[in-house]
């Protein structure tokens, strides 16, 4: 909340061209830097990131090595267990 970013409202846009093989180094290297400069960006990016190496990897194609991937998939394990932790 409170972020200034007119690139938020267009941030699931610039993930999808950013992970789109299709997409050129040089523009590809400009939505990075246009991420990078907005935590509410470059949060939305890691969650994309790691949602799309889970989904391709059902797919066989990842290129994420095993320890990446499992750091990832621990992490989002961490964040949904604390989020739903019990209040007792
Ligand atoms: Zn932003």
């Amino acid at each position: 909340m409170g972020t200034d970013c007119n690139k938020c409202a267009d941030a699931h846009r610039m993930l999808c061209e950013l992970l789109d093989s299709g997409t050129t180094p040089q523009r590809a290297a400009e939505i990075r830097e246009a991420i990078a400069a907005c935590p509410e960006c470059f949060s939305r990016y890691e969650n994309e990131l790691a949602a799309r190496t889970i989904v391709q990897d059902c797919c066989g194609s990842a290129h994420a090595p095993d320890r990446l991937r499992d750091s990832i998939i621990a992490s989002i394990t961490t964040v949904s267990v604390s989020e739903v932790r019990y209040r007792g």
